[in-house]
C-alpha cells in the first residue's frame, strides 16, 4: 500500500493501545496519520463477553481521544473487514505507506502481510518470539522454569551480584512454589478492594450498540479502559495486593472472584501497560520492603515467566498448533460452561458465575476446574479454546491457545506439558471451599452422589491408557487405576456423568 506525496499511516491495532511502543514509538503530531479500525467481522465471530468486547472497543475509543488531544490525526473507522478498513483509509486519505506493529496473533499477520502493511517489531513483550526461538533452538524440552530462569538473568530481575562478579537469585533461590500453595483461608478474611471506574458517554455509546450475541454482566467500570485507569489498578496491586498475593495464589474461595489476584492481564494484553513496568514495581516493592520475596517472586513467575513462555510457545509451534488434539477429543463444551443449563457443581457453578459477572477466572479456576472437567470429560480442544478466548477478558489468540491446548487439556501430546494436569474431586475438596456445600461427595467415584471430578479422573486414565502409558509420569496413576477394584463401576458411571453433562442435567 503506498501513495506518493502523503504522510505515513500508522495502523494501531485493538491489542497495541501503547503511545511509545510499535509503530508509534518515536513519533509526533503531524509525521504521520494513526487509523484504528473496527472490524464488524471480528466483532460478529464469537460469542464474546459482553465486557470483553466492551473493553476492547471502548479502548480503542479512548485510545483515538488520547491522540486526538496530543495533536495526532486519527482516522477510527468501522469496516466490514480490517483489510476493507484499510482500503477505504487509502481512498479517503493521501497515503504515502502503512506502518503497523507485528501483530500478536498468527491470523492478523497474515492479513496483513497480504495487504503488505510494513511491519515493526512488537515490543510489547520482554522477549519477543524470534529471541524465544534462538532459546528453544537445539532444546530437548522447552521447560517454563528453564525459560523463566533465563528470563530472570537476561533481564537482571530479582537477580544479585555476588563477590566473585557473578549473579545469584535475591534469596538463594528461584522458585518459592512451596510457600504459594496454601489452601484457602477459611477466616472470612477482606481481600484487597479494586476500584471500579465510572462509565463516561464513550463507554455508554459502546454499551448501548454491544451486539445482542454477547452475554454475561454489563461492564461495571472493572476494567481499564485507558491508561490513566489502568496505572491506578498497578498502583493497587503493588500497594495492597502484592504483599498478599502469594500464599493463596492456588486457592479458590466461591465468593472471592479475584482474591489478591492482580488483574493486571487485560491491561497487559491490550497495551495499556507494559510487563516491564510491572515487574519494575512489583521488584521495587520488594526491595524496599513492602512484600515478602515469595509473593513477588511468584508473581514475577506469572508475567515473565508463564506470559512470555505461551507467547513464545505460540508463535514456535504456530499454525500447526491449532489442529493438537493428541487425545482425539471430540465433545462439545458443556452447557454447564456456556449458561445454556444450571449445574449441581458447586464448585463450576461459582468459577462460571465469576465468569458471567467478570469475564474472569483466576488461574487455578481455569486450569484445576474449567480445564480439569474439560480434559477428563474429553472437550475438543478447538470448542474450547474458542470459547475461552470468546469468555475472558483477557482472552487472546496467543494466549488460549498454548494455555488450553499445550497446558489444560494435554491436546499437544506433552510438547508443552509433562503430563496432564487432570486430578479428581479431592485436589479441588483440598484447595477450595466450594465441596462442603456441593451436592456431591468428592470421595466417591460411583452412585449418585460420586464427583464428577472423581469419576471422570479415574475414567479418563483408563480412556487414554495406551496413549498415556508411554509417559513415565504417568506410570503411577495408571496402576493405581489398574488396581482399582471397582473400575467397571467407575467406568459405568462415567457413561452416566457424560451423558447428563452434554444434556446439562448433572
Ligand atoms: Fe466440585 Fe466435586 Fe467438590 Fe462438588 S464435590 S464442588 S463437583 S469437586
Amino acid at each position: 500500500m503506498s501513495g506518493t506525496d502523503g504522510i505515513p499511516t500508522v495502523w494501531v491495532f485493538g491489542d497495541q493501545l501503547n503511545r511509545e511502543r510499535g509503530a508509534l514509538a518515536g513519533r509526533q503530531p503531524g509525521d504521520c496519520r494513526v487509523l484504528l479500525v473496527e472490524s464488524e467481522a471480528l466483532v460478529a465471530s464469537r460469542r464474546w463477553h459482553r465486557q470483553r468486547l466492551h473493553l476492547v472497543l471502548s479502548a480503542m475509543e479512548h485510545f483515538a481521544v488520547e491522540l486526538r488531544a496530543e495533536g495526532f490525526e486519527v482516522d477510527m473507522r468501522r469496516a466490514a473487514t480490517l483489510g476493507q478498513g484499510l482500503r477505504d483509509h487509502c481512498a479517503e486519505y493521501d497515503v504515502e505507506r502503512v506502518v503497523a506493529m507485528e501483530p500478536a496473533s498468527w491470523d492478523a499477520h497474515a492479513v496483513l502481510e497480504r495487504l503488505g502493511v510494513e511491519l515493526v517489531r512488537n515490543d510489547l513483550f520482554l522477549c519477543h518470539y524470534d529471541d524465544f526461538a534462538r532459546w528453544a533452538a537445539g532444546r530437548k524440552r522447552l521447560t517454563m522454569e528453564d525459560f523463566y530462569r533465563w528470563q530472570r538473568l537476561r533481564l537482571g530481575v530479582l537477580v544479585d551480584r555476588t563477590a566473585d562478579g557473578g549473579t545469584q537469585p535475591v534469596g538463594g533461590q528461584w522458585n518459592f512454589d512451596h510457600d504459594n500453595r496454601e489452601p484457602p483461608p477459611r477466616d472470612g478474611r477482606a481481600w484487597p478492594p479494586i476500584q471500579r471506574f465510572e462509565l463516561d458517554n464513550i463507554d455508554r455509546a459502546i454499551l448501548d450498540r454491544l451486539p445482542s450475541t454477547t452475554f454475561g454482566a454489563d461492564p461495571d467500570g472493572t476494567w481499564p479502559v485507558t491508561r490513566a485507569q489502568a496505572l491506578t489498578r498497578l498502583r493497587e496491586f503493588i500497594d495492597h495486593g502484592l504483599a498478599v498475593f502469594g500464599p493463596h495464589e492456588d486457592a479458590i474461595l466461591a465468593k472471592e472472584w479475584k482474591m489478591a489476584h492482580s488483574v493486571l492481564a487485560s491491561s497487559m494484553n491490550i497495551g495499556l501497560l507494559h510487563p516491564a513496568e510491572i515487574v519494575a514495581a512489583a521488584e521495587l516493592a520488594h526491595r524496599r520492603g513492602a512484600a515478602p520475596l515469595s509473593s513477588v517472586e511468584g508473581f514475577i513467575r506469572q508475567v515473565i515467566g508463564w506470559r512470555e513462555y505461551v507467547w513464545g510457545v505460540y508463535w514456535l509451534w504456530m499454525p500447526g498448533y491449532r489442529a493438537g488434539n493428541a487425545l482425539n477429543a471430540t465433545r462439545p463444551v458443556p452447557p454447564a460452561f456456556t449458561g445454556a443449563a444450571p449445574t449441581d457443581m458447586a464448585c463450576v457453578a461459582s468459577v462460571i458465575r465469576h465468569v458471567d459477572e467478570h469475564g474472569y477466572a483466576h488461574h487455578i479456576e481455569r486450569l484445576m476446574v474449567l480445564g480439569n472437567l474439560a480434559l477428563t470429560a474429553g472437550v475438543e480442544p478447538a470448542a474450547m479454546t474458542a470459547w475461552m478466548h470468546a469468555s475472558f477478558v483477557d482472552g487472546a489468540d496467543w494466549v488460549m491457545l498454548p494455555n488450553v491446548v499445550g497446558l489444560a487439556l494435554f491436546a499437544d501430546g506433552g510438547k508443552m506439558a509433562t503430563k496432564p494436569y487432570a486430578s479428581g474431586g479431592a485436589y479441588i475438596n483440598k484447595m477450595s471451599d466450594s465441596c462442603k456445600g456441593c451436592r456431591f461427595d468428592p470421595k466417591l467415584r460411583t452412585g449418585p452422589d460420586a464427583c464428577p471430578f472423581t469419576t471422570l479422573y479415574w475414567d479418563f486414565l483408563a480412556r487414554n491408557a495406551d496413549t498415556l502409558a508411554p509417559n513415565h509420569r504417568m506410570a503411577r496413576p495408571l496402576a493405581a487405576m489398574r488396581n482399582l477394584r471397582d473400575l467397571p463401576a467407575v467406568r459405568e458411571r462415567a457413561v452416566e456423568v457424560l451423558q447428563r453433562l452434554d444434556a446439562g442435567t448433572l
